[in-house]
């Protein structure tokens, strides 16, 4: 475990980079902070050594603090649990990340060359995710099609402003996590997550939709189907009148 883990350190090295961009007076808005609850276990105990060396988690709260303005302080808090989840908790403002679902996520990434380079960006996937749901639920922003589907939507106002390069980077960790092994399907948090092909083009769809020069790797790379390609800046706009309209009060429009 202890090696699968300093393997990824050079992926997570890129989640730092990210968050280098991040100018300092972005810690000054309402935002996330990380907490790392006691590990118990040897792979529980690794994973949380790994990622408090590595900042890895704290440099996804910061970014996600420069861009969007939160109605109150937020806590990202890794801790034990009995399943693998990551789960609001709205009475305690809390975003809970369980360490069985980060050694199951390292488990299925970092055995394989094929996937490796995927742990750092399905790592962000699965953080900005949990996130995106405190998010809907703190700032009450409508979801009339299910709250899954305006977690999405909200994931690619985020990929906007985050630009092509980095916007790809966490696509693709969600598509390799999608095929990376069948065992994903079985875990107590895809019951409601499941990585459908759909779902990595709907979230591909709207970004490219958004700024189609800004993206154009998402079309190159096959994220999304050249049949839905020509819907996607309509698509985009709906959102972007809707859910992005709630949002943009919260949210900065440019790269530091
Ligand atoms: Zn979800």
């Amino acid at each position: 475990m202890k090696r699968m883990v300093n393997r990824g350190c050079l992926g997570l090295a890129a989640l730092l980079l990210l968050a280098a961009a991040v100018p300092a007076q972005g810690q000054a808005r309402t935002g996330w902070r990380v907490e790392y609850d006691e590990a118990q276990g040897s792979e529980s105990v690794h994973i949380r050594q790994f990622l408090e060396q590595s900042n890895a988690l704290d440099a996804t709260a910061r970014w996600m603090s420069y861009w969007v303005s939160l109605p109150r302080p937020l806590t990202l808090r890794t801790m034990e649990c009995a399943t693998s989840e990551v789960r609001w908790v709205p009475e305690e403002a809390t975003l809970q990340v369980c360490y069985r679902m980060l050694v199951r996520l390292s488990g299925l990434l970092l055995v394989e060359d094929s996937t490796r380079a995927a742990w750092a960006p399905a790592l962000n996937y699965v953080l900005l995710h949990g996130m995106a749901h405190a998010m809907v639920d703190e700032m009450n922003l409508p979801a009339p099609n299910g709250e899954e589907r305006a977690v999405d939507e909200l994931m690619a106002l985020m990929l906007v402003p985050a630009g092509g390069e980095r916007g790809s980077w966490v696509l693709n960790g969600m598509r390799t996590l999608q095929r990376a092994d069948a065992r994903w399907s079985e875990w107590e948090h895809a019951r409601t997550h499941q990585l459908t092909p759909e779902r990595v083009e709907t979230v591909a769809c709207l970004a490219y939709g958004a700024n189609p020069p800004v993206f154009p790797e998402y079309r190159r790379h096959g994220l999304i189907p050249a049949a839905r390609a020509g819907g996607c800046a309509a698509a985009y706009q709906r959102v972007a009148n809707g859910l992005g309209r709630r949002l943009e009060p919260r949210m900065r429009d440019r790269q530091p």
